[in-house]
């Protein structure tokens, strides 16, 4: 059965992820779901709070792997023994940013396929930024991201 990568910032994960995680694991044998920091976006949350938050969120699904990784994506699929990228899709507006980066790994790699899933439609307008900023407005998160991440964001954002 095959692996594939789940590649993003999770910064923090939410429900909308999970979502996509779990189709995955409905098609695929294993998911291997990697942190990795987005050079154009400033984290709330360090790598290993975002692989420790997605863990204690996971875990009770099977064939699933929490990492994190730095540097070429494709290197680090390719080390999973894996030929497959998983991105969610939204709204239009992620489409573009993720066509491009589908196509620009393709040319470096054209053996490694880019693989979308389409989340609940519920989940179509979230993203961790709004999630975050709800949270700093102290707004109810509810049915949004799981209740461990909720807490961790309340405590973030309390201290500043
Ligand atoms: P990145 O910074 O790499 O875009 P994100 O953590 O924001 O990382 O997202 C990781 C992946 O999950 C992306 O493919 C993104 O489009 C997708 N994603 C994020 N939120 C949702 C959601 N609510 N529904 C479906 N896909 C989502």
């Amino acid at each position: 059965m095959e692996t594939a990568v789940y590649p993003g910032s999770f910064d923090p994960v939410t429900n909308g992820h999970i979502d996509v995680i779990e189709r995955a694991l409905n098609i695929f044998g294993k998911v291997i779901v990697t942190v990795g920091d987005n050079p154009g976006k400033k984290p709330t949350f360090t790598i290993e709070e975002r692989v420790e938050l997605l863990k204690e969120c996971t875990k009770n699904l099977k064939n699933i792997e929490i990492g994190s990784f730095s540097g070429l994506l494709l290197d680090y699929v390719r080390g999973k023994n894996s030929k497959i990228i998983i991105r969610g899709l939204r709204a239009v507006s992620d489409f573009e940013f993720e066509f491009q980066r589908a196509l620009m790994n393709r040319v470096i790699n054209s053996e490694i396929e880019t693989i979308f899933i389409m989340t609940k439609e519920h989940y179509v307008y979230l993203n961790s930024s709004i999630i975050k900023e709800m949270a700093m407005f102290g707004s109810k998160l509810n049915g949004l991201v799981p209740e461990i991440v909720e807490k961790k964001l309340r405590e973030r954002f309390s201290k500043t």
